[in-house]
């Protein structure tokens, strides 16, 4: 279909047009594309710093001049996936729970389409309910989540849900499966010392920011290798990267990955079978000039891409 062709490098990137994720067409058609890329513009979960609304928007703006071929992935996902822009879920700024059934229901009818979908926050309590949607089609899934924070705690002014929470209650609501639940970029002070013990009672792997730079990224990425044989479901929170490189984000925390070492864990997924990707946490209002956040997340969009077109059998 001539509609989803890469982006032609040739092409002026028309800068001064309403921008779509990576120039992709927007379409709504359910059923025309295999890949999702869409927003969900909802920041009603955050504890500190508001704006994470603006990500999707900014995103997509500093997506426009990503070319079409990943060397290190030796893909070009657009030639092997139709790929579209699905607009900006309708979320509801005033309401955390009736923004989640929207989202649920967004998200189940792309999975009913057999549509992966690729989530830009927003706040990352949107990932409750895309979890939610992808295990009422695929059962309780495995997780990779990137982050600073484990966001496995109990409550937050007394309510159960914000952007701090969503992990304990997807174990609780069955829809992860803990013994399948790798953290990593773990960081940063917390409240009390028995902040791991959820993580620890469910058989979740945690691994913090001090592994990772011990270890290194090539250890890192071979943890993932235990995931294979399942489904599993990706979520980055920007906050992982560290606020040197990704400034604009609603709690930075000090001593995280760099952007590189973030490209090179993504791209360590390959040969997981990914059932969705969601990205989170940028705030855009909090970066200079150069938008250097958005960048980073619009590039870690690309390498998300690339793992699926991977993961796609050829036709035979
Ligand atoms: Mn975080
Ligand atoms: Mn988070």
């Amino acid at each position: 279909m001539s509609d989803f062709k890469p982006p032609d490098p040739f092409v002026s990137p028309r800068f001064g047009q309403i921008a779509t994720f990576m120039r992709l067409p927007h379409r709504k058609d359910v059923g025309a594309f295999e890949v999702a890329l869409l927003g969900i513009p909802f920041d009603g979960g955050t504890s500190y710093r508001t704006g994470a609304r603006f990500g999707p928007r900014e995103i997509r703006a500093q997506s426009a001049m990503i070319r079409p071929y990943s060397h290190p992935q030796r893909v070009s996902p657009f030639e092997r996936l139709k790929i579209a822009d699905y607009g900006d879920i309708d979320v509801v700024p005033i309401s955390i729970e009736r923004t989640m059934e929207v989202v649920e229901k967004e998200i189940g009818r792309l999975l009913d389409a057999q549509v992966i979908p690729v989530s830009v926050g927003g706040d990352h309590s949107i990932s409750l309910p895309i979890l939610r949607a992808i295990a009422r089609r695929h059962g309780p899934v495995g997780l990779v989540h990137f982050d600073s924070h484990t966001d496995c705690w109990d409550q937050y002014f007394g309510s159960k849900y914000f952007h701090g929470t969503m992990f304990r209650r997807a174990v609780e609501e069955g829809v992860i499966d803990p013994r399948r639940t790798i953290q990593l970029g773990i960081r940063g002070p917390l409240y009390e010392a028995t902040d791991f013990d959820f993580q620890a009672e469910h058989g979740m792997q945690v691994i913090t920011i001090d592994d990772v730079k011990d270890q290194g990224v090539a250890w890192t990425g071979r943890q993932f290798e235990r995931l294979a044989g399942g489904k599993v479901y990706v979520t980055f929170d920007i906050d992982s990267v560290d606020p040197a490189y990704a400034p604009a984000t609603g709690t930075p925390e000090v001593g995280g990955l760099t952007s590189h070492e973030a490209l090179r864990l993504v791209r360590s997924l390959r040969g997981l079978d990914i059932v969705g990707f969601d990205l989170v946490e940028v705030s855009p209002q909090f970066d200079g000039a150069g938008q250097i956040t958005a960048l980073l997340a619009a590039n870690l969009l690309f390498e998300f891409l690339c793992l699926i077109a991977l993961a796609k059998k050829p036709p035979s």
